[in-house]
This record gives structure tokens, C-alpha cells and sequence, in this order.
């Protein structure tokens, strides 16, 4: 069953998503070479706790930690652990924020100094493919419009989409209905309405497009071992356009300034 959020509703969950926009601003400051990615996951639960917010994630279906970091390969709910990021590594920070009753989920992969040209076209493409998918998140389309836009320009730039997970709608539990698969047919799926709130996030491959699940139970990798990337935002469908709440701004800022 699907739960429309009312504008309270909405209100609460901007105030949570502010504060993992914010949480993700301060991971972005610190991701460079020779930090560890438990590092990372520490820094991101102080913030989120001081800001009276609880990290989503931790002890969701007993993953230990707050964040998930997917390390090159690995495509999503990579664990944090002590490693430490090297030069041309690309690294999918995702996190989740619950306060006031809601959650929020936002994911950014970083590139950790230069890394290749066609790893770099991966990360441009696949935060692209967000963006165009958005677009399509309005009143009166389909799902499958939204899934469709991913898919399409992923496959034309020869990249491939994860087909096994997939976005969510989001609220009072991290994940809700409906799904919100990478891939699809446009005009079909449910008719997007004025307060569906939803994570919407691309897994693109440079690969080929299967993958594997470690022994941890936890960590998706792809099979070929090639790189893949991972962006999300939670949005809300609106009249118009789809107003997207969580933000990337505090992670360009970061960019921008290191
Ligand atoms: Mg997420
Ligand atoms: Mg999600």
C-alpha cells in the first residue's frame, strides 16, 4: 500500500533531509586518500546524532554501521571498515537520516583524486541519469517513466543498469512502496500523484549489468569486478516538477573547496 505523505508530513521529512544533506557535506570534506572508510562512518553518526537526528541505517535489519560505502566494484551496502581510500578510487557514500518519524536517503559517489576518463564518464552519467529520471517524477506520468528515462541513458552512453535493487518510497519506514526500479517501460506502472515521496537512485555498471552478494550478506559487487556507480535523492512528486528535497549542494561546496 502506498502512503501520500501530507505537507506536514513532507515538512518533517525536509528537516530530516536537511540534515543528511548536511551530514554528506561533511563526509565530502574528508574524502581523500588514507582515510579510512570507518572514519568516515564515525564522523557521519556524531553529526547526525548532534543535529538530533538517528542514522537511519544503523541496526536496519542488523547492519552494524550508519553508513554504506561501496568501494569501486562494490555497487551498494559496502560495509565501513579500515580501509583507506587510495588515488582513483570511486567511493558511494550512502546514508540515511531519521527525525521527527521519517526518514531520508541520499548517496553520492566520489572520485578520490583523478580517476580515469571512463570511470569519471560512469560518475557524470549515472548523477545525469538522477536528474533526467526526476524530470519524469511529476503528477499524471507513470513510474515507468521515471525508470525508463535511467535505463535509456544509461544504456545509450553503454553503460548498464542494476536491475536487482532498486529505489523506494520513503517515510515512516525507510523503505515503503512502490519500488522504484532503474529500468523499465514508459507509460506503464502506477500514475505518479501529488505527495508520493520516493528515493530514486541509479546503480549504473561499466560493466556488464549482473552482480554478487558477498559472504557478509551485506556487500552487492559486480561480477565482472568492474567499477559501478550509485546516486539518490528523496523526492516528492509534485504538479509540476518534483521537488527534490535532499540536495547535493553541501557535497559540491566541499568539492569545490579541497
Ligand atoms: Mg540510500
Ligand atoms: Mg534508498
Amino acid at each position: 500500500m502506498i502512503l501520500y505523505k501530507t505537507e506536514e508530513d513532507i515538512e518533517l521529512i525536509r528537516q530530516s533531509a536537511l540534515i543528511l544533506s548536511k551530514a554528506h557535506g561533511e563526509i565530502a570534506r574528508l574524502i581523500k586518500p588514507g582515510i579510512t572508510t570507518l572514519q568516515l562512518d564515525k564522523v557521519a553518526e556524531e553529526f547526525i546524532r548532534d543535529n538530533g537526528g538517528k542514522p537511519s541505517f544503523k541496526n536496519y535489519n542488523g547492519f552494524p554501521y550508519s553508513l554504506c560505502i561501496s568501494v569501486n566494484s562494490v555497487v551498494v551496502h559496502g560495509m565501513p571498515s579500515n580501509y583507506a581510500l587510495n588515488e582513483g578510487d570511486i567511493i558511494s557514500v550512502d546514508c540515511g537520516v531519521y527525525k521527527n518519524g521519517f526518514h531520508s536517503d541520499c548517496a553520492y559517489t566520489h572520485a578520490v583524486g583523478e580517476v580515469s576518463p571512463e570511470v569519471q564518464k560512469l560518475l557524470t552519467v549515472t548523477k545525469e541519469s538522477l536528474y533526467l529520471a526526476l524530470e519524469k517524477a511529476v503528477a499524471g506520468n507513470r513510474l515507468g517513466d521515471v525508470s525508463f528515462a535511467v535505463q535509456e541513458y544509461a544504456e545509450k552512453n553503454n553503460f548498464t543498469v542494476v536491475r536487482e535493487l532498486v529505489g523506494h518510497g520513503i517515510g515512516r519506514n525507510l523503505h515503503e512502496a512502490p519500488e522504484v526500479p532503474n529500468y523499465g517501460r514508459r507509460g506503464q506502472g502506477i500514475k505518479l500523484q501529488n505527495g508520493l515521496v520516493i528515493a530514486v537512485e541509479p546503480m549504473v555498471n561499466l560493466g556488464s549489468r549482473h552482480i554478487v552478494q558477498e559472504d557478509d550478506g551485506w556487500t552487492i559487487r559486480t561480477k565482472d569486478n568492474k567499477p559501478s556507480a550509485h546516486f539518490e535523492h528523496t523526492i516528492v512528486v509534485r504538479k509540476d516538477k518534483a521537488e527534490i528535497l535532499t540536495t547535493f549542494d553541501y557535497i559540491e561546496e566541499a568539492i569545490k573547496r579541497s
